[in-house]
């Protein structure tokens, strides 16, 4: 398995892959890997030849006061994981490798980005966009696969590669959850034992959603009740509950069989989201 830190070295590995006739998948991550990001390494297998992963904890799609210091950094024991899993090659720049001091562009993505996460946390979705942009044109993809589990991210990247001509087929791969339904996040690892437990509340917020849908319930507003209800059964803070069009992102007042209810909620001080296709 390479590792490179250079971006030009990525790129040379990722032409040389191409001049030998491979189709080169890519994986954005920020590293502390789990079960979901390597999914995602096998979904990126499926659709090309040569598999690489990035893991780059992106300064720029954290706010003032979230988590940027804290979030948990595992290098070695990542690239254990990617060894084991069969990725060709990984590239872990350090910031000074992303962003020059002098740095003064970025993308924004300015309808799909606008609401959910991105009115919760201004700024977040030009961090991702921009980071996401200068990965394509660093390790070239020809397929990136992203999660189901950042809903919104996935649609605004989609978006954005579309927007802008990326040469990149996006494919979104299933969430991956822990037997009893959390959903599987880095951020899981700051939570107490006692949290751990009314992290459940999350996805089984999501789960009565569903059920109130399949009972009958379609009013949106009753559903995200229910929603907020489940939150605060499991003595969590809501961020915000929603359900809407998948294409879109635009709220529903009657929600339907494939529409997509989401969930940011706060465990403590950790900001968990969630989704599920109803
Ligand atoms: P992150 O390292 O949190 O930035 O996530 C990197 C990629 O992994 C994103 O495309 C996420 O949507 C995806 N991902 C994170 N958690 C999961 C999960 N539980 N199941 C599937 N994909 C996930």
């Amino acid at each position: 398995m390479h590792v490179f830190e250079k971006p030009e070295d990525m790129r040379l590995w990722s032409r040389s892959q191409k001049a030998a006739g491979k189709r080169v998948g890519l994986v954005p991550t920020m590293g502390c890997l789990h079960h979901g990001h390597l999914s995602l390494v096998n979904e990126a297998r499926k659709h090309s030849d040569a598999v690489s992963v990035t893991i780059f904890v992106n300064p720029t799609q954290f706010g003032p006061n979230e988590d940027f210091d804290k979030y948990p950094r595992v290098a070695e024991r990542d690239l254990d994981l990617c060894r084991q899993a069969g990725v060709d090659a990984v590239f872990m720049p350090p910031a000074e490798a992303m962003y020059a001091t002098d740095a003064s562009t970025c993308v924004t993505e300015d309808r799909l980005s606008a609401g959910l996460c991105g009115a919760c946390r201004p700024g977040h979705f030009r961090g991702v966009c921009t980071v996401v942009a200068k990965l394509f044109n660093i390790a070239q993809p020809d397929v990136a696969v992203f999660g189901q589990k950042d809903f919104q991210q996935a649609a605004v990247i989609r978006q954005m590669a579309k927007d802008l001509n990326f040469p990149v087929e996006i494919v979104t791969a299933p969430i991956v959850r822990e037997p009893d339904g959390l959903a599987m996040s880095s951020r899981n690892a700051y939570l107490t034992a006692i949290e751990r437990q009314q992290a459940l509340g999350v996805s089984r917020a999501l789960r009565s959603a569903a059920d109130a849908l399949a009972g009958g319930t379609s009013d949106a507003a009753a559903l995200r009740r229910i929603m907020a209800d489940e939150l605060a059964r499991h003595g969590l803070r809501p961020d915000y509950t929603a359900i809407v069009k998948p294409d879109t992102l635009d709220p529903v007042s009657q929600a339907r069989p494939g529409d997509v209810a989401l969930v940011a909620a706060y465990c403590g001080k950790t900001r968990l989201i969630d989704n599920r296709i109803l």
